[in-house]
Parts: structure tokens; C-alpha cells; sequence
């Protein structure tokens, strides 16, 4: 190298993790930071790691004397320029699980381009004790340098792009929607924004942009999508934010199986960014039939142990607790767990405890043994409805029989929790499933005890199932909405539905739940007198990304797949927000506050 080379201003030529074998005897500039630096009596080793991955280089004193002497001053996280020659690492020191393993860079000059002060946490040391969550949040920048942050961000990049392209495909137009909006029908608390130029009023942020959505239907648009961002004030649990992503979606002139059609189409390119084919049709499934196989209306289908209606075996069951619930219209339902007789008692009364917690009131068990049912309960029991209640179950010798006799909710809640229970607690779920599954023809209405009020199971521009209409005056909670949801493998990803483009209907369904049309056209007018110009039949869907995407990454929780999440308090850690804000920007918007925000 001329002293001309050694003094100029080194450029990047190469990612750091895209050598191979193949560049072996090229000069190369890496740029990116320290990872690890081994003194090895006399050679330096320093992991430069960029966004493509990882190159060693090495420092020899004999071959380049001054970078040698400044890489022993190099510290984690430094930002480095490296100048140097690609070659073959020795034998027998080849790294196998690195895909640059093969070569190493033996470096010429090194520029440092950064210091950088010790990192709260080693990033992407495998044998470094778990992190604590509220510290990664609150350095996230680090965070997202390691390995598996990245590569969660990437998979989501790419899964946001395959939606993209494909919706491209299929004739979507991407259209943006304000997020100073008017409140939305999704059912949770609404983020409110006071409007300064509108003092003591505010603007929504929107639940979603489910109305706006509808409108551009009206205008004509046919097919919209968009990465949506949707508020809900809600109190965060694991899987929970208050900001998260839809790819939305809306359609006009289209019935329900153009949806899912479509939606499976969207789902099959994006299962295909990590390789995974999934078959088309998915399985369809009434909710009516999802609650009573496997109590809860988003089963997971990667294992069976479904529930079994003991009604007509117990029918004239002289066991009170039974004849009690079954007399006041109620239901006893079974689980059999494979093999699992051995449960000890304590563990049994852990499950009971485990049913009690979802409203059961007890849990009965029976243990199959060589000769006999092994359960408290045995002696109320005649032999001939033993005999029956075995057959029913499919009984053989180890199994568990779990049984709960209750109101159909309680009985589908608890024995549905307790059949995902049990499936993770004796690892029944095989690795590697994908399945999807559609879930079909949800009620409209639900009612809400708390309020006393008939509601919308989703949201009140659902359209019923034609069928039923009829029902709407006399027993809507029979009524069936042309409701969708896709579950995957017991996640619920979305919801849509068929929506309500007549006036007619609109107006029938306002009156079951009870709204007035002042109270609708207060909070919905635009969309109600939109609806008066022409609204073509529509229907749509909201599909989550970030549960897609920490499904398809394997991650348990959706805020390793994003960049800038809330802690589990709902606090930026990172940001340090929400803050108490100045007197005078509180003065400009006309408020005043109750109560001192208490120091943090
Ligand atoms: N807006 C709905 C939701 O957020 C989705 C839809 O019906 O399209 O659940």
C-alpha cells in the first residue's frame, strides 16, 4: 500500500457479514462497531459487526503496527473503519455457524470513527444472562442491535412489503387516513387530542380507520389498503399495545368468500417470506361450532382433546350437582386428557383451581384405571351411565376425565382455558403448525351484564346473515352477523365483516342496540349521510401485524417485533413519556388540570 493509500479517507466497500470465501485476496473497508476484542498474545481479533453480520479481523504488529497498537485501545461498541485483506482463517479455526466463518480480514489501517462509553448490556453474547425487559426498552437503541432484534425488524419489513405487493397485485390503492379524527366504533377508550384552535374541544385518535375506510368506499375507490395505525386506550397485557398495526382493508361489490379469499391469498405471501406454504382454502368453522368443540371462539386446532357434551348421558343422573345445572338449562362437558391418570391430588386441585378462576364452580376428575373410575364422584354414579359417560369420552385405561357442569359460558371458558392449559402443561402442541383457520358467523349482539344493553359484537355497520334477519325484532341475540375471524393456531389475527349499505337495515340494527339516531349521527353523521349518496355493498378487514409478525419470529410477545414499544405500565421508557407537560402549553389548550401529576 503507497503512503498515498494510507492517508486517504477510507469508503465502505463491503457489509462486514457478506464476505465469503469468494473474496478471499481482496481489499476491503468495513465499516461498523466493535463487538468483542481478543488479545491472543499478540494478534488482536475484533468482531466488526454491521447490519449484514459479523467479520473477524485481525491485528498482526508484525504486518501493521500502528493499527495493532490502536486496537488495543478499541472497546465494545467503538464505531470502526477497517482497511484490509481477505483471507482463509487457519486451519481448524473455521466458524461453521457464521456465515462469513470461512475467511477473516487481516487489517491494514483502522480508523475509529466513534467511541462509544460501556453498553447497560453485552449485545449478542448468547451466554450472557437474560436481560431485564425495562432495561432494554430504556436503551432500545442497543437493543435493537442485536442479532434477533434485527432480525424481527427485518421479518416485518419484509412481511409489510409481500402485503404491499400483493395488494399492488390484486388493484389496492394505499390511501393514508387522518389520525386527528372524530371517535371510532371498535368498542375500547379512545385516545383523546385537545384542539387548541377549538379550545375545551378534542379530536379521537382512531381505533382504526374503520369509518373512513367505508367512506372511501362511498367515494368509489373499491379496493383500499393500508398500514394502519390503531389507538386503544386499553390497559396492556402480554400480547397488548395501545398503538398497533393493521394492514386494513376494504372491498366493494364483493360478499364474504371474496374476502377470505383474498385474505388467504395476502396470508399465503406472507407465510412465503419464511418459507412456510399454506394451503388454500383454509378450514372454516361456525363460532357456534368453535364454542362448543373447543369452548373459546379462536381455537387451536393443532391438537384435539375437544370437549365432549355429557348433557344426554347425565340426563337422568340422580348426582345433584349435575341434575341441578342441567335442570336450570345448563350443560356438563368433558375433557379427556390422554394418559393422564397420574396426575397427583395436588396437581388435580390445582386444575380445579385453575377452572374456578374462569367462574367453574368445581372440576370434577375421574381417573381411568384397570377396574374402575377412580373419582369422588364414582358413587353417585349408576353403571350404566358410568358405562355410557366413558364411552362418550372415548375412556381408556390412564386417561383423566375432566368434567364442568355450568351455564354454557362457564363451561366452554373453563374447560376451553383448561384444554390450552394442559396442552402447554404436557407439551401436546406438535412444533412447526401453521394453522390458520377461518371462524364464521359470530352472533351480532352479545349482551353486555355490566350495562345491562344488547351491543354489537363488533361493530354496528355489521350486516346481519340475510337469514336471519327475520330474528332481529323477536331474538336478536340469535341473530348472525356476516362476521369473519382468522385465528392462527389459537391467536385471533383479525376480524372483519360484510358491512350494512342500507338504510333499511342500518336503522333496524340501531334500534336492537338501542342507539338513537341522534346519538349516531353525532358520532357517526358523516358516514350515515355519506351512506345516503350511494354506498356500494362493502366489506373488509383489519388484519394485526405485529401478532403475524411475532407468530411468524417466534416470539412471544409483540413488543420484540416492535422497533419502539410501551413497557407492560403503558411508559416510554426510552422517550421517558407520557411527562407532565408546561403550565403555559396546558394554558394555550384551555385546561387545567384536577390534580398535580405526582413526581415520578
Ligand atoms: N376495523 C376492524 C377492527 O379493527 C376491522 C374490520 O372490520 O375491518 O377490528
Amino acid at each position: 500500500m503507497t503512503h498515498e493509500d494510507m492517508t486517504k479517507k477510507l469508503r465502505r466497500t463491503d457489509g462486514c457479514g457478506d464476505l465469503r470465501a469468494g473474496d478471499i485476496g481482496r481489499r476491503v473497508t468495513l465499516m461498523g462497531w466493535a463487538q468483542t476484542n481478543r488479545d491472543h498474545g499478540g494478534l488482536i481479533f475484533i468482531d466488526l459487526r454491521d447490519r449484514s453480520g459479523i467479520a473477524q479481523c485481525v491485528f498482526n504488529p508484525e504486518d501493521a503496527p500502528d493499527a495493532h497498537v490502536e486496537a488495543q485501545h478499541i472497546r465494545s461498541e467503538f464505531v470502526l473503519a477497517v482497511q484490509g485483506v481477505v483471507a482463509p482463517r487457519p486451519e481448524g479455526t473455521v466458524n461453521a455457524k457464521l456465515p462469513t466463518g470461512e475467511v477473516e480480514v487481516h487489517v491494514e489501517r483502522l480508523q475509529v470513527l466513534n467511541t462509544a462509553k460501556t453498553p447497560p448490556f453485552p449485545i449478542n453474547d448468547e451466554n450472557a444472562p437474560e436481560v431485564d425487559e425495562n432495561l432494554r426498552l430504556r436503551y432500545r437503541y442497543l437493543d435493537l442491535r442485536n442479532a434477533r432484534m434485527l432480525r424481527n425488524l427485518t421479518l416485518r419489513h419484509q412481511v409489510a412489503h409481500a402485503a404491499r405487493e400483493y395488494l399492488d397485485e390484486q388493484g389496492f390503492l394505499e390511501i393514508e387516513t387522518p389520525l386527528l379524527i372524530k371517535s371510532t366504533p371498535e368498542g375500547a377508550r379512545d385516545f383523546l387530542v385537545p384542539a387548541r384552535l377549538r379550545s375545551g374541544e378534542f379530536y379521537a385518535l382512531p381505533q382504526s380507520p374503520q369509518l373512513l375506510k367505508q367512506t372511501l368506499m362511498v367515494s368509489g375507490i373499491e379496493r383500499y389498503y393500508q398500514l394502519a395505525r390503531c389507538l386503544r386506550d386499553e390497559d396492556l397485557r402480554g400480547d397488548r399495545q395501545f398503538e398497533h398495526t393493521q394492514i386494513d382493508l376494504e372491498m366493494s361489490f364483493v360478499e364474504r368468500d371474496d374476502v377470505l379469499k383474498l385474505v388467504e391469498g395476502l396470508i399465503r405471501r406472507i407465510m412465503a417470506v419464511i418459507g412456510v406454504e399454506v394451503p388454500a382454502p383454509f378450514p372454516r368453522m361456525s363460532y357456534t361450532e368453535a364454542m362448543a368443540r373447543f369452548g373459546s371462539d379462536k381455537p387451536d386446532t393443532r391438537f384435539g382433546m375437544e370437549l365432549v357434551d355429557l348433557s344426554a348421558v347425565f340426563a337422568n343422573t340422580e348426582f345433584k350437582a349435575f341434575a341441578g345445572v342441567l335442570a336450570s338449562g345448563g350443560q356438563v362437558k368433558g375433557l379427556n386428557v390422554k394418559g393422564a391418570a397420574s396426575l397427583s391430588r395436588r396437581e388435580l386441585d390445582e386444575l380445579t383451581e385453575f377452572a374456578k378462576g374462569f367462574g367453574a364452580k368445581g372440576l370434577a376428575y375421574f381417573q381411568v384405571t384397570a377396574d374402575e373410575l377412580k373419582s369422588p364422584v364414582t358413587k353417585f354414579l349408576s353403571p350404566e351411565e358410568i358405562e355410557a359417560f366413558k364411552q362418550a369420552m372415548g375412556a381408556e385405561m390412564n386417561d383423566l376425565l375432566l368434567l364442568v357442569a355450568d351455564v354454557p359460558s362457564v363451561v366452554a371458558q373453563s374447560l376451553g382455558r383448561l384444554r390450552l392449559h394442559l396442552a402447554d402443561r404436557l407439551r401436546l402442541i406438535p412444533e412447526g403448525l401453521w394453522n390458520y383457520l377461518w371462524v364464521v358467523d359470530f352472533p351480532m349482539f352479545e349482551w353486555n351484564p355490566d350495562t345491562d344493553q344488547i351491543e354489537p359484537m363488533h361493530h354496528p355497520f355489521t350486516m346481519p346473515k340475510a337469514e336471519d334477519l327475520a330474528l332481529m325484532d323477536t331474538d336478536p341475540l340469535q341473530v348472525r352477523g356476516e362476521l369473519y375471524d382468522l385465528v392462527l393456531n389459537g391467536n385471533e389475527l383479525s376480524s372483519g365483516s360484510i358491512r350494512i349499505h342500507r338504510r333499511d337495515i342500518q336503522e333496524r340494527v340501531l334500534r336492537t342496540i338501542n342507539m338513537p339516531l341522534e346519538q349516531v349521527r353525532e358520532r357517526f353523521g358523516f358516514l350515515v349521510e355519506a351512506f345516503e349518496f350511494g354506498a356500494p355493498p362493502h366489506g373488509g378487514m383489519g388484519i394485526g401485524l405485529d401478532r403475524l409478525v411475532m407468530l411468524m419470529a417466534g416470539e412471544k410477545t409483540i413488543r420484540d417485533v416492535i422497533a419502539f414499544p410501551k413497557a407492560s405500565s403503558g411508559a416510554d421508557l426510552m422517550m421517558d413519556a407520557p411527562t407532565a407537560v408546561d403550565p403555559i402549553q396546558l394554558r394555550d389548550l384551555g385546561l387545567a388540570l384536577l390534580k398535580k401529576p405526582e413526581a415520578k
